[in-house]
This record gives C-alpha cells, structure tokens and sequence, in this order.
C-alpha cells in the first residue's frame, strides 16, 4: 500500500530502493533461529526471502500532508554518494525525484524536511549534486536534525566518540548529507519533545542511534507513529530485545523498541517504518508483554 489516512493527515509511501539485504542471522544481535523460523513462515517474500534465506529490504520516505503543508520523513540514500562502508548504497541513479514529481510534488513544495536520525539511508536525499556541490534538494525546507545525533556523528567530534559502531558504513555522509544543510542554514536542531504542525510530535527516542527520534501524529482520534530504525524488519515485532547490529546503544534500542510498541498498542496508532515490506506499515497488539503484527485496525 502506498497511501494511508490518520484523520485529516494523508500519508503517501515514496519508495527510493528495494532488494535483498542480509542474512537474519548476521543481522540481528539476539538472533535465535528457532524463533525466526517459527515467525518468518508468515512473512511476505518482500519481506523474508526463503529461497536466498535473505531479508528483503525496502528504502523508503514517507511524504506527510496536513493542510497545504507538506513533510518528508526520512530521506534515503539519495543519488551519486561514495559508500566505501556500504558500497550497495553507493552511486545510486534512482528516480526517486521522478516518482514524488509523478505524485504532484516538486521538491520546492516539501516544507520540512525530518531525518529520524542521521544514518546514510535516511538523510541521502537531503542533497544533490549540482555542479560538484551538494546543495539542499529541498531548498525551501526546514531540516530538522537531533541535535545529539548531529553532535555524535559530525567527525569534527571523532574524539569525543572514538568507538561508533556506525563509523564505517557512515563514512562520507555527515560530510555530503548534513553538512551542507547546516552550512545553508537550513537546520533546526532538535532537543527533546518538539512539536513539528499541530497533532504531529517528534520525541527522543535513543537507542539506535543516541538522538533517534520517532514522530508521533493524531488527528481526530487516530493515531500513528512513524518509527525510523527503531523497527527495521517484522520480526522485531515478535522479538523486541533483537536489536540490529547498527545499534549503537545496545540497551536503550531494546528499551525503546519496547516502549514504541507499547504506544503503538496501546493507540491502535498505525507504525510506519522505514524498511518494511508487505503492507509497509502495520499495527500491534499487546497481550501478556508480547506483540503480534495486525495487518488491519485493531478494535
Ligand atoms: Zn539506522
């Protein structure tokens, strides 16, 4: 599905990139195979794929509209950056642009620009290259950044944080992604509970990376959630203490998996992740501390 309503605020999915990613078991820090084989049989094949034993992974933004403003959560891994760390992400040419102007939208329209936190698939597209410069894709946008995230991953502060898990498979993307938005002055860093619009939140919610933060929308009673890295693949759902090897805090990305989910059930609020196949954002149930995925709208 590519279209969703909370109340008066529609969501619409702008898929950037889709393929076969890693094998469960060198992906998640917990794995235990029994469980993942008992879940998994349910799983879509865009979501697990049994003949290469690989999870199927998605690249995807979601483009938020409220009134005449319009929001980008999550930008992906944008078009010619050098990945030495994850050469898959590396000299990109999608039509990612193509397919939010087939939609309506010109990047001129987007109004802010929201990076989860500051990772190399969710702040590519937060620049293109023009001229051999990175300018904002975005230029009438407000970008907002953690700012804990900013501080962790600018490698001006290397010494301050010398043992980032992320180090590798980050390398080049504060340097092509952030930074120019932050020399344009187009950033707002964002510190604790910060009110985007009227009925949409942004929260800290540490873990995965210390400045992660999720963004929480309500409108007439409904609910959803949009989630980043804190859920990258079904499974998590069934196994919350499983975090991913790009965690870099290993305890905090279990405690917040745990409490998201626990929102998530508790509002009936629609969970929008970054990577997900099947429907691409589903719902939970709670029962007895354990989550199950819903597919429809829980009563
Ligand atoms: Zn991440």
């Amino acid at each position: 599905m590519d279209k969703f309503q909370i109340g008066n605020i529609s969501v619409r999915r702008i898929e950037e990139w889709q393929g076969d990613f890693m094998k469960p078991v060198d992906f998640f820090v917990g794995y235990e195979k029994a469980l993942f084989d008992k879940y998994s049989v349910d799983f879509p094949a865009d979501v697990y794929d049994k003949e290469s034993g690989l999870f199927y992974a998605f690249l995807q933004s979601w483009l938020i509209e409220i009134g005449d403003k319009k929001i980008i959560y999550d930008t992906g891994a944008g078009n010619n950056k050098e990945r030495p760390g994850i050469p898959v992400f590396g000299g990109l040419q999608t039509d990612f642009i193509e397919r939010l102007k087939a939609i309506g939208i010109e990047p001129e329209d987007i109004d802010i620009v929201i990076c989860s936190h500051l990772h190399i698939d969710h702040v590519g597209w937060n620049t293109t290259l023009q001229a051999q410069h990175w300018v904002p894709t975005f230029p009438n946008a407000r970008y907002l950044f953690s700012a804990s995230d900013i501080e962790y991953w600018d490698p001006a502060n290397i010494k301050k944080f010398p043992d980032k898990i992320g180090e590798k498979v980050n390398q080049g993307v504060f340097e092509d992604s952030v930074q120019p938005i932050i020399d344009a002055g187009k950033v707002e860093s964002i510190t604790g509970r910060f009110e985007v619009l009227p009925g949409i939140v942004l929260e800290p919610a540490p873990g995965h990376t210390p400045g992660h933060m999720v963004m929480k929308v309500e409108s007439c009673g409904e609910h959803a959630i949009f989630v980043g890295d804190i859920l990258h693949h079904l499974i998590q759902i069934h196994c919350p203490n499983w975090n991913s090897i790009f965690c870099e805090m290993a305890e905090d990305a279990r405690n917040t998996r745990r409490n998201v989910l626990s929102y998530a059930a508790q509002n009936s609020a629609l969970i929008f992740p970054a990577h997900f196949g099947g429907q691409h954002a589903v719902w939970v149930t709670e029962k007895d501390n354990r989550f199950d995925v819903a597919y429809t709208k829980p009563i």
